[in-house]
């Protein structure tokens, strides 16, 4: 008998959602191990935060919009440092349910760094140095990820930061330079230009979140290029070095077309993509296989050793917390050799912009690349009434399906509540409805959703 069946090394999405599913509905003797704060990079230095934040510059926005509802306010202005204390109240409330929730399964949270030392046993280094071994059946490892830098000769001067270095930041920079222009990249860009700050996104690849559908990048750029975000794309930086004659700022060279140009900026968010964290976490003469810095596994987690399993951004893949979260229940059937109780191979993802944009399934050019015969619908959101009476932005929804059966292979979508409505075309994809189908479900009026309806008309 061993002290535990399952140890967790890492505190995210991934761990304490697994840890609940192992101890409340397995009921297995869990442990979860975390050096940091509870609720991993999504609660403490991404999702949350972001959002948060997000929403605060959204409000400010509307509010210096509100004249067009018949609504007069005046002096709108706005408190960095209260928005940042707002933040941390809603941090500490969610990392306090977690805590309870832990309290309540029984799941012993265990403050320390991890390090498996063979298949049944796990060190763990408290914050003071004391080191103990849990002995486990099972080790699952969800240990994240973390921004990667890229080599840029002056990404280590101080002014260039991360996406983690920026949350924390109380005061506002006068010219914040983005490089990249992913996810992170372009929700901090509407962060920031929503609160007025002079914003510009260089972009090495033709397009910005070039890994979803072509309009999306397109109508996202043309959105932020309206609220005066320079946007560069195909620019490869070279270096960064301090702004000659201007304290405080930095300069960037970069390519364009061949070009070398330069921007000065008092900051440089660098978000050019994230690494697993796998560093000293495996023990002497031990470890599972690794490529390039990921932790490989089957789909349901399973690495190279019986017995121990990684989920999440550790593993490559999509470092989303809900694609970590799923692929721990998988893991944990696994374990208990029942069937993956999730379709982990139909992950939405969202962009946190306003509007929001939501992705699920494949694009009508990855249709093609696949040989699937396929077609689209497109849909703009102008007709809709709920979109038209809160005076939303251009959007629309576009639905792929495949010819013959008709059945939906993918939806993207940009519009105000893109990242909730996304939700019905996973779940039309995960049972494999047709576009008949989801036309025959009776949707409220008014509302957002009902475009899905005309969607898969
Ligand atoms: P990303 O991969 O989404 O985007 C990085 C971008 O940087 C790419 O477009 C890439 O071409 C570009 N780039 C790389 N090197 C460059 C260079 N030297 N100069 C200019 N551009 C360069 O990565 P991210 O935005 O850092 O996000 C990291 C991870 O976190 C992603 O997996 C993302 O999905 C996840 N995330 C998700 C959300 C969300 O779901 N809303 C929010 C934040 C982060």
């Amino acid at each position: 008998m061993r002290e535990y069946d399952l140890v967790i090394i890492g505190a995210g999405p991934g761990g304490y959602e697994t840890a609940l599913e192992a101890a409340g509905t397995y009921g297995m003797k869990t442990a979860l191990i975390e050096k940091e704060a509870l609720g991993g990079t999504c609660l403490n230095h991404g999702c949350i935060p972001t959002k948060t934040l997000l929403h605060s510059a959204d409000l400010y926005r509307q509010m210096k919009e509100c004249d067009r509802f018949g609504l007069h306010a005046e002096g709108v202005s706005f408190d960095m440092e209260k928005i940042q204390d707002r933040k941390t109240e809603v941090l500490d409330t969610l990392r306090s349910g977690i805590a309870m929730l832990m309290k309540q399964k029984k799941v012993d949270v265990i403050e320390g760094t991890g390090r498996i030392l063979d298949p049944h046993t796990v060190e763990v280094s408290a914050p003071d140095g004391a080191a103990k071994t849990l002995d486990t059946e099972y080790i699952l490892i969800a240990t994240g990820s973390k921004a990667a830098m890229p080599p840029i000769p002056g990404a280590d001067l101080p002014g260039v930061v991360t996406s983690d270095e920026l949350l924390e930041k109380r005061d506002l920079p006068g010219h914040l330079l983005i490089i990249g222009g992913g996810v992170i990249g372009m929700e901090f860009a509407s962060v920031y230009s929503a609160f007025g700050v002079k914003v510009t996104v260089l972009e090495a690849l033709p397009r910005i979140i070039s890994n979803m559908d072509k309009e999306l990048s397109q109508s996202l750029k043309m959105l932020m290029k309206k609220r005066g975000v320079t946007i560069t794309t195909g620019a490869r930086v070279e270096e960064i070095h301090e702004a000659p004659g201007k304290e405080g700022w930095l300069e960037c060279i970069y390519t364009e077309k061949d070009k070398p140009q330069t921007v000065q900026a008092d900051c440089i968010l660098i978000c050019t993509g994230r690494r697993p964290n796998t560093e000293g976490l495996f023990g002497p003469d031990f470890t599972a296989e690794t490529e390039r810095g990921r932790i490989l596994t089957d789909p349901d987690g399973r690495t190279s050793v019986p017995g121990i399993y990684a989920i999440g951004d550790v593993t490559g893949g999509m470092m989303l917390a809900h694609a970590a979260t799923a692929m721990g229940r998988n893991a944990l059937a696994a374990m208990k050799q029942i069937p993956a109780p999730v379709r982990q191979d139909v992950i939405p993802s969202c962009i946190y912009t306003d509007p929001e944009i939501a992705s699920v399934g494949i694009t009508i050019e990855q249709a093609g690349n696949l040989g699937i015969d396929a077609d689209s619908h497109k849909i703009v959101m102008s007709a809709n009434g709920k979109t038209v009476l809160s005076a939303q932005e251009r959007g629309f929804i576009k639905v792929v399906y495949e010819k013959e059966t008709r059945k939906i292979l993918g939806a993207q979508m940009m519009c105000a509540r893109a990242s909730d409505m996304i939700s019905e075309f996973a779940e039309a994809i995960v049972h494999g409805l047709t576009m008949e189908q989801m036309f025959s479900v009776v949707r409220p009026h008014p509302t957002f959703c009902e475009a899905i309806t005309e969607a898969c008309r």
